[in-house]
């Protein structure tokens, strides 16, 4: 068995994010020895070139239980051959996006909000990302550019959310994402900004007196959506990270994936929602996975699914129940599944 350090909250604290970021876990070989696995004792490991590539921060790492290897935070990141087999209906872009990707930088799919995104890069890099093909090459755009996305704002009053999206946007810089953020507070018909990120559940120390400082000038509504799984992914060092977002009075919400083998049981899902409000964010969205290619062995049949939502809704106060929804291209809204009670 591999010796792993664990690393104090005091050194963790000290580090920048930044510096978490470029010293994230990018081959299998080091995750395994930092998680306290060895290779002989997973089956089905891709030890090959992975076309989506490892990438897992050393905060989240360190929440992984050592020496387990069934652990749902390793789960979520550890690459297996299963994800190289071509299963029907599993596709590269499942939700359509190149349709609404009407210009570069935008995903204009729903009435009244629009997508900016502002990367194609991610501090982790979860096995079941439904954009893990996304052409994000196609969609790099420099602040001039980005001035053709604000126009596009701007002409269509119907717009009242911008969304920061990405890949991760909280790996822009706090400059970049001031000027855009005011930028946007300066178009009149805009109300409200949301954010879309795991980082503060992956890399805490993202949440900087800088971030707070331009999430709290602007004149728009501040939301920012997470994305957290499982309730071992929210340590003390995320709980401080979100409640210093709520006390500046941004709402906070959690978006999770339905994952087979993570997440899929009434413990679980109830666990998380408590933690989550411990931590101050409401659990808004459970999704069932976006059926994309190399992500099928995480899928859990749509009956399971409402079955399951029934048993966690009679478990759970109404505000501590995620609603249960999928994703259909081309359809105005996500489309909510009844819980089988
Ligand atoms: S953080 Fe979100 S966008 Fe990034 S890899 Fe994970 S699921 Fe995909």
């Amino acid at each position: 068995m591999c010796t792993i350090i664990p690393r104090s909250e005091q050194l963790i604290h000290s580090i920048s994010w930044q510096s978490e970021l470029s010293g994230a876990i990018t081959d299998l070989a080091s995750l395994l020895t930092y998680t306290g696995n060895r290779i002989e004792d997973i089956t089905g490991l891709d030890t090959g070139s992975l076309s989506f590539p490892l990438r897992v921060p050393r905060p989240f790492a360190d929440r992984i239980v050592p020496g387990n290897p069934h652990d749902p935070l390793l789960r979520q990141v550890l690459p297996l051959t299963q994800e190289n087999l071509p299963i029907p209906g599993y596709i590269s872009d499942p939700l359509d996006e190149a349709a609404s990707n009407i210009t570069p930088g935008i995903i204009h799919k729903y009435h009244g909000r629009v997508l900016l995104i502002l990367t194609g890069a991610c501090a982790i890099n979860c096995r079941y990302c439904f954009r893990r093909e996304f052409p994000y090459s196609e969609n790099q755009n420099s602040m001039t550019e980005w001035q053709q996305a604000l126009d596009y704002i701007r002409q269509d009053d119907s717009i009242t959310e911008v969304i920061f999206s990405g890949g991760d946007p909280l790996l822009n810089s706090d400059k970049k994402l001031q000027q855009l953020t005011r930028a946007i507070a300066n178009i009149p018909h805009v109300k409200r900004l949301r954010i879309h990120t795991r980082l503060p559940v992956v890399i805490p120390q993202r949440i900087t007196t800088e971030l707070l400082a331009w999430l709290t000038e602007t004149r728009l509504q501040t939301v920012m959506v997470i994305h957290s799984n499982h309730a071992n992914e929210i340590d003390s060092s995320v709980e401080m990270a979100l409640q210093q977002l709520s006390n500046q009075g941004v709402i906070l919400l959690n978006q999770s994936v339905l994952l087979k083998g993570i997440n899929d049981s009434v413990e679980a899902l109830s666990h998380l929602s408590e933690r989550l409000f411990e931590a101050g964010v409401l659990p808004y969205y459970l999704h069932l996975l976006d059926k994309v290619q190399g992500a099928a062995h995480f899928d859990l049949d749509e009956d399971k699914a409402r079955e399951l939502a029934g048993k966690l809704a009679a478990h759970l106060p109404g505000y501590l129940t995620p609603k249960l929804v999928k994703e259909n291209p081309g359809e105005p809204a996500k489309t909510p599944l009844l819980p089988r009670l």
